[in-house]
């Protein structure tokens, strides 16, 4: 028999990390071992995880949430608990052969370097590490040994069918994008897009900050880059296309004019398991695609004008230096300021172009991106700055008759 695939989550009480828990629960008994998991403030969800699946570690990040960590836990003292950030990021060292990185945001740096460090096989969904120290992670990568597996749906989809032996054969890849719910919204009635409109995802469901991004098509700007960085691509290789039924999620384009393309339903448990048995398959309860009943599948170019964050996020890896760690801190704080009604749906675009704009003249902005000192430097002050810009524009609101 086979020994147990030792197995951490980062970000377990997530969307990706459950979806991930899940596949294991249901696996044959003695395929996997749970490490360690972590989350950030949900104690009452990261305890019962742990206690379902015999974790040995479990780290909570904010400290507030110590207390009822450790009450849910009482009776299980065979688990050790953690807490801080500095706790997470003991929990991505502890020794394990498969760990899923899927915490959300820059937030998750420190213990996706951390996991990467093992040199063993690390499942990327925390795309936000790639977008803001993408060379430094892929670099890493290579001098650890570690085997890097996209979990992204369409970063996935395109390491499925790419032909890694003859790279010099491909000529481009696709990301398919959903749209959003705001696809055939008018700019003008986009303006007045509520929360709760842009948290209808259409085909997806994913956490808060991911479905926000996708709305605003800011979650494609960023897995342009990533994929730049995984596939060592170009970004004028990295195509995009809206794909309202979310059935195709990548495509690799072959030099003789062969497109290969991975469908599946829209269920990230496909993606996972194929990151968690890679390169062996197992088992996924994902529905089946039956694309007779289905009949149609849509295909069209996105639309610039109202979803500015692709060609934003090509003009900061054009740009390169601290752009594209900018361009996500200054995302994450829009998208919190949009969650918590402080700024409109359009503001999101308009801030992040606004805090790049000012940061090529800031004078307290590292230029460097040569550690990740400097990346955790230039993602501070993004982020002071962001704040600041949406701070004084909601006092001017305030204040206007
Ligand atoms: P969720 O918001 O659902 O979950 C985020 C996880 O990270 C939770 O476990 C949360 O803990 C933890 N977390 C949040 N903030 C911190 C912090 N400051 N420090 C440590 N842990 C933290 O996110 P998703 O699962 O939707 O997304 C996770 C990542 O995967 C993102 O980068 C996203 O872009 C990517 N992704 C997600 C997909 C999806 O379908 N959801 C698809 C493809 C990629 P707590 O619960 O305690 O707050």
């Amino acid at each position: 028999m086979m020994a147990a695939r030792r197995i951490s989550v980062l970000g377990a009480t997530g969307s990706v990390g459950l979806a991930t828990l899940d596949l294991i629960e249901r696996a044959e008994p003695g395929r996997f071992e749970v490490v360690a998991l972590s989350a950030n403030r949900n104690a009452a969800g990261l305890a019962k995880l742990a206690i379902q699946h015999r974790a040995r570690f479990v780290a909570i990040g904010d400290p507030a949430a110590a207390g009822d960590l450790r009450a849910a836990l009482s009776a299980h003292p065979e688990i050790e608990i953690g807490i801080g950030a500095e706790a997470i990021v003991e929990a991505a060292s502890r020794e394990a052969d498969w760990i899923m990185a899927a915490i959300v945001g820059a937030a998750g740096l420190k213990p996706t370097l951390e996991a990467l460090r093992q040199g063993r096989a690390l499942a990327f969904a925390n795309k936000e590490c790639l977008v803001c120290a993408g060379a430094l992670f892929m670099r890493e990568a290579a001098a650890c040994g570690t085997r890097l597996l996209p979990v992204d749906s369409e970063h996935n989809a395109v390491f499925q069918v790419f032909d890694f032996e003859r790279r010099a054969a491909i000529r481009a890849i696709t990301l398919t994008a959903s749209g959003g719910p705001f696809r055939t919204w008018s700019l003008e009635r986009m303006r007045g897009a509520r929360r709760e409109d842009a948290l209808a995802h259409p085909t997806w469901e994913m956490g808060a900050k991911i479905t926000i991004d996708s709305a605003t098509m800011m979650n494609k700007g960023l897995e342009i880059i990533e994929a730049c960085w995984l596939f060592d691509l170009p970004p004028d290789r990295v195509e995009v296309v809206v794909h309202p039924q979310s059935i195709v999620h990548g495509m690799v384009e072959y030099a003789d004019g062969s497109v290969l393309a991975q469908l599946s339903s829209p269920d990230m448990r496909t993606p996972i398991a194929s990151a968690l048995a890679w390169p062996q398959r197992m088992r996924a309860p994902v529905e089946r695609l039956r694309l007779g009943e289905l009949a149609r599948l849509d295909f069209e170019s996105p639309d610039d004008v109202r979803f500015p964050a692709l060609r934003m996020a090509r003009e900061v890896i054009a740009a390169g230096g601290p752009a594209p760690a900018v361009f996500n801190a200054a995302n994450e704080i829009a998208v919190a300021a949009f969650l918590s009604r402080q700024i409109g749906f359009l503001d999101i675009a308009a801030s992040v172009a606004e805090v790049l704009d000012r940061s090529q003249a800031d004078t307290d902005m590292p230029q460097a991106v040569s550690s990740f000192d400097d990346v955790y430097a230039i993602d501070a002050r993004a982020r002071q700055l962001a704040r600041d810009l949406i701070d004084k524009r909601a006092t001017l609101r305030a204040r206007t008759p």
